[in-house]
């Protein structure tokens, strides 16, 4: 082990992360963002190495993890003679050296989500919460090392090719778009230990100054536009709306971009100010529909992920398997501490839609006085509106979703167009309702008569079966 490779691979968020501190899922407070970012002792944002790590050995080939990031697994070969299996941990030959995040200079960025309450049609009062992000363009390094024999290592190479067609997520609320990062460029710095140079290199210099310019480029991004590689859409490409009267998606706040409180509730704007529909909501909105219609038509074991009073999402039914799940928020152990926060990641992925050529505008609105008619005192609200825009919903997939769900989707999807469900709040007030362009229409009509039939052939089938979660899309 004579000759140490550092490798330095610089990324770079095109959309929002979300790397929330661990302690954010069990701490409240009103002083801070529920979902904080994780921030290292001075208080400067940061990614665990070991979240990367773990990405990028999942990146790697099956039969090549052991061998690359190494294992800790229970080894049937090596039985004690108690009869237990022994443990057996294999170390890896790529280490994690550390990460440094680099913002760029725009203000950290905070997003609201709830959840919605199907009977309303709109979000609950309490499920308001909020997350810090870090913004598009923020610079991510990662340093990993490893040591070899000699200087040309096929191991090496075969880590650098691995970095070249990674698609990383940093960070959580990937089905939701957040996350999605690019590689720049991978930095290869060979430190042999057996020559002056580089024991006196290794010896004297320390940390990201390791990679210095006699590192070799090994890697660099090609010019193209937009972010990394995507996942395929599931309907093949991006649905096309229009918004028919007002849409009006809310930051939670008063207070306009440059700090200052307004009196007009915002609406949500990307890191460029322009106004978006976040993927959250266009996933909540649909999941709702989903279940509803999958109910309605009597598919059982569908689960009432948002209901009052019901114990959220189950985890077992097919929305669940294709929507993820989680435990309710605030669910409480037996011992009254918060529970512990599992579930699954989804298979549908949901981006953010930015609103082209919208006009914003202030609506003034007075709530009514029930009892004596006119408007009631101090009852004047105005809230910010997006007219006229429009917006591609991306719905993209990493895994196969159940045919089932993709019916009811199609069939959601129409509900939305026509004006049935709408997106946003104060759909009660006639927010929020959009209309199909043209060929998200035609393409629309031409789904929902197989939709249909599909939803129909598994009710006949489902008096002998119930509708489980399966690992493949039902035939
Ligand atoms: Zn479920």
């Amino acid at each position: 082990m004579s000759v140490v490779h550092i490798l330095l691979a610089e990324l770079e968020l095109t959309g929002p992360g979300a790397v929330a501190a661990p302690e954010a899922h069990t701490v409240g407070s009103v002083l801070r963002p529920d979902l904080p970012l994780a921030r290292d002792g001075w208080g400067n944002p940061y990614v665990p190495g070991t979240s990367l790590a773990g990405s990028l050995r999942q990146h790697a080939p099956r039969e090549r993890r052991r061998d690359l990031f190494g294992e800790v697994f229970k080894d049937p070969d090596k039985n004690a003679e108690n009869g237990r299996e022994e443990t057996t941990a294999i170390a890896s030959p790529v280490r994690v050296l550390g990460t440094r995040l680099t913002l760029p200079e725009v203000p950290a960025m905070r997003r609201r989500r709830t959840a919605v309450d199907r009977h309303r049609a709109a979000a609950k009062a309490t499920t308001l919460h909020d997350r810090e992000l870090l913004p598009p363009g923020t610079e991510l390094a990662l340093w990993l090392r490893l040591d070899t024999e000699t200087t040309e290592s096929a191991l090496v190479d075969e880590v650098v090719a691995l970095l070249g067609t990674w698609q990383p997520r940093i960070g959580g609320g990937r089905t939701t778009g957040y996350g999605r990062a690019e590689l720049v460029a991978v930095r290869h710095r060979v430190v042999d230990l057996s020559t002056p140079g580089g024991l006196r290199h290794w010896l004297t210099i320390g940390g990201p100054d390791l990679v210095d310019d006699q590192a070799a480029v090994v890697y660099e991004r090609a010019q193209r536009a937009g972010g990394a590689p995507d996942e395929p859409y599931l309907f093949g490409m991006a649905l096309e709306f229009r918004i028919t009267d007002a849409l009006h998606i809310g930051t939670g706040t008063f207070a306009d971009r440059s700090g200052r409180r307004s009196g007009v509730a915002q609406i949500l704007r990307d890191h460029e100010g322009i106004p978006v529909v976040p993927g959250s909501a266009w996933k909540g909105v649909l999941r709702a529909r989903v279940e509803f219609i999958l109910r309605s038509v009597g598919i059982g074991d569908v689960c009432i992920s948002v209901e009052d009073g019901a114990s959220g999402s189950c985890g077992a039914c097919v929305v669940c398997e294709a929507f993820g799940w989680t435990e309710r928020a605030g669910t409480m152990a037996d011992d009254g501490t918060p529970a512990k926060t599992i579930g699954a990641r989804g298979r549908l992925l949901f981006a953010d839609s930015p609103v082209r050529e919208g006009s914003v505008r202030v609506r003034n609105h007075v709530a009514i006085d029930r009892v004596f008619g006119g408007a009631r005192d101090e009852a004047l609200y105005a809230d910010e509106t997006v007219e006229d825009g429009h917006v591609a919903l991306h719905i993209r997939h990493d895994k196969a979703v159940p045919d089932l769900v993709r019916a009811a989707l199609v069939l959601a999807l129409a509900d939305l167009a026509d004006g049935a469900i709408g997106i946003g709040g104060g759909t009660t007030r006639g927010y929020g309702s959009l209309a199909a362009q043209r060929t998200t229409t035609d393409w629309l009509t031409a789904e929902r008569t197989t939709a249909v039939n599909t939803l129909r052939a598994h009710r006949t089938s489902e008096a002998h079966a119930p509708v489980h979660a399966t690992e493949e899309a039902p035939a």
